[in-house]
């Protein structure tokens, strides 16, 4: 028996000592003595998880990843670093849903937000609440993801107004971007429907900062790019929610009659459309694709036919929201806003969808291609914002001489107008210097041998926007040198770095964002 007893004490050792073993050297060992140690993993399962990304393009090994259960574990992780001699980087992972290793930490702890969620049931972490001054609003964990904060707030009858195509994506992740989408136009980006935040900084304090109450962190945070602090909490402007949506696509062929009416219809402010995009459909894709199948098999094969005969179309998306006492009148007022546009006769398709159905528009198609393992592969993914005096020649040097005439481009290609005025110039988030700029998203995708072609193809397109004095701003940007992030940042870069220095001195934050570290 006692020797048993033996072979048990010794296996509990080795099995406590292994979790804990090789102890990788850029993590001071006294962490091995803290309570946080037992959230730490090593095991290949969460390091793999933590070096990969949506993009599949790179792939950054942390040390270790760290499950936190409070907000107070988060705290004290980052103290460690920032007490330590050689402090080591740290990266809040939320969805892992970046492209290029934005969310990764080479050498350094990647903290998995979703843990955050584990310890609470489904909603607790998202709050609604209403005061005579903001009207009604959700307190929301950084870790949520958007489809959530919808479930939770619909349950209200309320709704976020600025939302992503996407809602599988953290709050905390979108925030550190800007989030956009076709109601940014209206309602402005996801950080300009922010009311308050609570960050943990780079120096390990919990701060909660607003328009008024620390505001320096508070405008450094929102499209900061995870450089300044970890978002732990959110409070996001809410409305009445709609129950249902009037959704249109519209085809064109001729790309400056769909610019223009897009850019019409985003200057109407009383009683217009609720959301406006666009996308390109070139000879090569199909008019539906996984963003969302929308058209039905007739009209996909009537639409495929012109885009025979023409090559390039181009297919304007707009929404008209309506509820129960608006709706005996929304066809009504979609009649007006459309009349007198531009596009091809006999090639308008209405749909007629629930809200919820329309803003998950994407999930389907994700889980379509899941099923036939083609959401995980490569994704050299390009966003850029292109200033509206420049996009005729961005369409006929980018879109048409690039794109259609190569026949590369393997995924949907989305443009939309939006408007600066919406856009606060004093957060961290870049956008050209003009009241309209479009949105170009080539949202590719790729396998393992060809993904290199087609980021080939992306800094073709870049270095022809740099040849032709084209300012545009990469969205989600990505950057390989100093120099090129000054360039991102223009006149914000000195403000950006001062607000470095202050919140995050120890350059721990973000490391795979690669603005202030270079590997
Ligand atoms: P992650 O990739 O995990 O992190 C992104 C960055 O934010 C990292 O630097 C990370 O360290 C930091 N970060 C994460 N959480 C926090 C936090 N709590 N506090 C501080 N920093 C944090 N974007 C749009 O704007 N509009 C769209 O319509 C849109 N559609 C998309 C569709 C798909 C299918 C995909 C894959 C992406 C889409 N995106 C869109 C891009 C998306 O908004 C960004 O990639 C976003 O960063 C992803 O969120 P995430 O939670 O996965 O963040």
């Amino acid at each position: 028996a006692y020797f048993f007893m033996l072979l048990f004490i010794i296996g509990r050792f080795i099995s406590i000592i292994g979790k804990f073993r090789p102890w990788p050297n850029s993590l001071p060992r006294q962490v091995l003595f803290l309570d946080i140690a037992t959230k730490l993993r090593f095991d290949p399962d969460a390091i793999n998880t933590a070096s990969s990304d949506f993009g599949k393009l790179v792939q950054e090994i942390p040390s270790a990843v760290f499950h936190p259960s409070s907000v107070a574990d988060i705290i004290r992780v980052i103290n460690v670093s920032y007490n330590s001699s050689v402090p080591f980087g740290i990266a809040a992972r939320g969805h892992g849903h970046s492209i290029r290793g934005q969310a990764m930490a080479p050498n350094g702890v990647v903290i998995e937000m979703s843990s955050l969620s584990d310890y609470t049931s489904n909603g607790t972490k998202i709050k609604v609440s209403w005061s005579p001054s903001l009207g009604y609003y959700a307190d929301v964990g950084g870790e949520q993801l958007w489809i959530d904060v919808l479930r939770t707030t619909l349950d209200y009858g309320l709704a976020p107004v600025s939302w992503t195509d996407y809602l599988y994506l953290t709050v905390g992740g979108t925030l550190s971007n800007a989030g956009i989408s076709g109601q940014t136009f209206r309602h402005g980006p996801q950080i300009s429907n922010v009311h308050e935040l609570d960050v943990i900084t780079g120096k390990g304090e919990f701060i909660t900062c607003s328009k008024h109450m620390n505001s320096e962190l508070y405008y450094a945070v929102l499209g900061g790019l995870g450089q300044f602090g970890i978002i732990t909490r959110a409070r996001i402007v809410l409305d009445k929610a709609p129950t249902r949506v009037k959704w249109l696509r519209i085809m064109y062929d001729d790309f400056s009659s769909f610019t223009r009416d897009q850019e019409y219809l985003i200057s109407i402010n009383d009683n217009g459309l609720d959301y406006v995009e666009g996308s390109l459909i070139l000879q090569q894709s199909s008019p539906n694709n996984w963003r969302s199948s929308f058209f039905s098999a007739s009209h996909q094969s009537k639409i495929s036919s012109l885009l025979t005969e023409r090559g390039i179309l181009y297919c304007m998306e707009v929404v008209k929201y309506y509820d129960d006492n608006t709706a005996a009148t929304v066809d009504q007022e979609l009649e007006l806003l459309l009349e007198g546009l531009h596009y091809i006769p006999g090639f308008l398709f209405k749909k007629d969808d629930s809200f919820v159905g329309f803003l998950n528009r994407v999930r389907s198609g994700e889980l379509e291609l899941q099923s036939k393992g083609l959401w995980d592969v490569p994704h050299p993914w390009l966003n850029l914002f292109v200033p509206k005096s420049r996009i005729m020649d961005f369409n006929a040097g980018v879109f048409v001489d690039i794109l259609l005439k190569q026949n590369k481009a393997t995924g949907p290609i989305l443009v939309y107008p939006t408007s600066k005025k919406m856009w606060d110039e004093r957060m961290s988030a870049v956008v050209p210097d003009e009241d309209t700029f479009y949105c170009v998203g080539l949202l590719h995708s790729g396998t393992l041998d060809d993904w290199k072609n087609l980021d080939d193809q992306n800094n073709e397109l870049l270095e022809f926007c740099d040849k032709n004095g084209i300012e545009i701003k990469q969205y989600l940007p990505h950057y390989k040198t100093r120099q090129d992030w000054m360039n991102h940042f223009g006149s914000k870069w000195s403000t950006f770095q001062e607000r470095k220095a202050r919140f995050d001195p120890k350059v721990i934050l973000s490391p795979g964002q690669k603005i202030f570290n270079f590997v």
